[in-house]
């Protein structure tokens, strides 16, 4: 009796991380990044090249053949990024792609591939004064741990979300769901995040925040000693006395250094909070989602009796007013020394307005950071230290996307990066869990040689865009973001 053809679709191995997917004809892996087509193991997406001379409002294009005679490729106009490269892994072969190209008359060589980061997280900026947590609160997506909040900075309150413990260190699921986010917030795509015994807030990178409901719009002008410092001449003979309300420092401006050069007289007010040096006072309120990052609705409960022995007398005019100009209100004394709430007179208008004018607006920043000194290294050269010193003699260029990275001192090549500066949709992930992001190590190809690079498998542009690589040859061109190229970044 003959053999029946096995009808069943025939499943090839993936290789390109620790998962090995089996994956049948005309599917993905896991991961969505990898498919089966032909029998054949395809990266999904194509290989992403900047080019230059796309204009930046035609920004995606398929590469033609006749775009890519020599003069073009030798230009200098173009940059092969590892967006839809492929992995190195299991990092004892050469890179995906290592792509040598003459610029300005020097051999220069990129090694280019996909990274798979265990040890990485987002550093988010969310420029707002409202409290959205205590330091080392923990930050939840869908009631998983994926972080924590760290030090406020000037107007911003800063997350660290993502690295090696949430990824791996805890359960399945808040590995899974630290990945997700991290993955998300990388690609640009909004994520709500809530912070234990604090507030809800959607970050998307390029974005305001929006917290617990609120988009917010304005970044502080300054803390509220700043901002008597930089408006105090302004109020001077319209006011008799200006309290900046903020959850930091609220300033006095008769009291402050910057009213008493200007002549400014006592007021006999008094602060209900903890005075740090003149005019300049902490903790006035809780922190939360009102006047100046604090938790008061009505400006006046920070106040305490006013002494008429100090300068306190009817019909004294006070103005209280928010770090952003959001929240302003006017008062003056009453006989029995009260303040009594009335409009805003018109010339002070102008210079709440002028804060307002002078506020930034809000917005949310995400930084990748993730260590690159590990086994990837063995991608790029047979001799791994070689290249992390190479990269710290600012020989070796780094780039994530095409877009320059900031690397840290120290030991390793730990790098961050602006994920605003990237390409959209860079970063992957496999479910092991981990991210996946595009790395680009440039240098002088005499450098190449001299760390024991794999100088074997140097190819040109040209060639690359004709046979692809292992994972295919689909390519697309982008304009750089902000019209730049790595090697013009210095
Ligand atoms: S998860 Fe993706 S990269 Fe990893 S083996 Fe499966 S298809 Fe390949």
């Amino acid at each position: 009796m003959a053999d029946r053809p096995d009808a069943r679709p025939q499943k090839i191995r993936c290789d390109a991380c620790p998962v090995m997917c089996f994956v049948a004809e005309g599917k993905a892996g896991a991961c969505d990044r990898y498919a089966n087509e032909n029998g054949q193991i395809i990266r999904c997406d194509p290989l992403t090249i900047l080019d230059a001379r796309i204009a930046a409002g035609d920004e995606v294009k398929p590469f033609l053949a006749a775009d890519w005679d020599g003069s073009l490729v030798e230009s200098g106009q173009n940059f092969v990024t590892a967006i839809g490269a492929g992995t190195t892994y299991p990092d004892y072969k050469p890179a995906p792609f290592i792509v040598s190209q003459k610029i300005d008359g020097t051999d220069m060589v990129t090694v280019v591939t996909e990274a798979i980061f265990s040890y990485c997280g987002a550093k988010i900026k969310i420029d707002t004064d409202r409290h959205l947590g205590h330091e080392a609160s923990v930050v939840r997506v869908g009631g998983e741990a994926i972080g924590h909040v760290m030090t406020s900075e000037y107007g911003s309150q800063m997350l660290s979300l993502g690295g090696v413990d949430h990824l791996t260190g805890g359960s399945k699921a808040e590995g899974r769901v630290t990945c997700d986010a991290l993955m998300k917030l990388c690609n640009r795509e909004a994520v709500e995040l809530s912070v234990d015994g604090g507030s809800s807030v959607i970050v998307q990178a390029g974005k305001p925040p929006i917290v617990d409901g609120h988009q917010e719009s304005r970044m502080r002008v300054g803390c509220g000693s700043a901002t008597i410092g930089m408006f105090a001449s302004q109020w001077r003979g319209l006011v008799d006395e200006v309290v900046v309300v903020d959850d930091h420092i609220t300033g006095v401006v008769s009291e402050h250094q910057a009213g008493k050069v200007l002549g400014w007289e006592d007021t006999g007010i008094k602060i209900l909070g903890r005075r740090s040096t003149p005019g300049r006072y902490f903790q006035v309120a809780d922190p939360g989602l009102g006047w100046g990052g604090t938790n008061i609705e009505d400006p006046l409960s920070i106040l305490g009796d006013w002494n008429p022995k100090k300068g306190a007398r009817a019909g004294l005019r006070l103005m209280m007013v928010s770090t952003t100009g959001e929240q302003f209100a006017y008062y003056e004394l009453n006989d029995d020394l009260q303040p009594v709430k009335k409009p805003l007179p018109e010339a002070l208008m102008k210079s709440v307005n002028l804060i307002d004018e002078n506020c930034e607006p809000a917005m949310c920043s995400v930084l990748f950071m993730g260590g690159a000194g590990g086994s990837l290294r063995s991608g790029v050269t047979e001799n791994p230290v070689q290249l992390t010193r190479s990269v710290k003699a600012d020989i070796t260029r780094v780039t994530c996307g095409g877009a320059p990275v900031y690397v840290w001192p120290g030991g390793g090549i730990t790098v961050m990066v602006d994920v605003m500066a990237m390409p959209e949709m860079s970063f992957g992930y496999v479910p092991t869990p981990a991210i996946v992001a595009p790395l680009e190590f440039t240098m002088p190809r005499q450098n190449y040689e001299a760390l024991g690079g794999h100088t074997e498998a140097i190819r040109t542009v040209g060639d690359v865009l004709d046979t692809g690589g292992d994972y295919g040859k689909d390519t697309r061109g982008i304009a750089p973001e902000k019209g730049d190229l790595p090697w013009d970044r210095r």
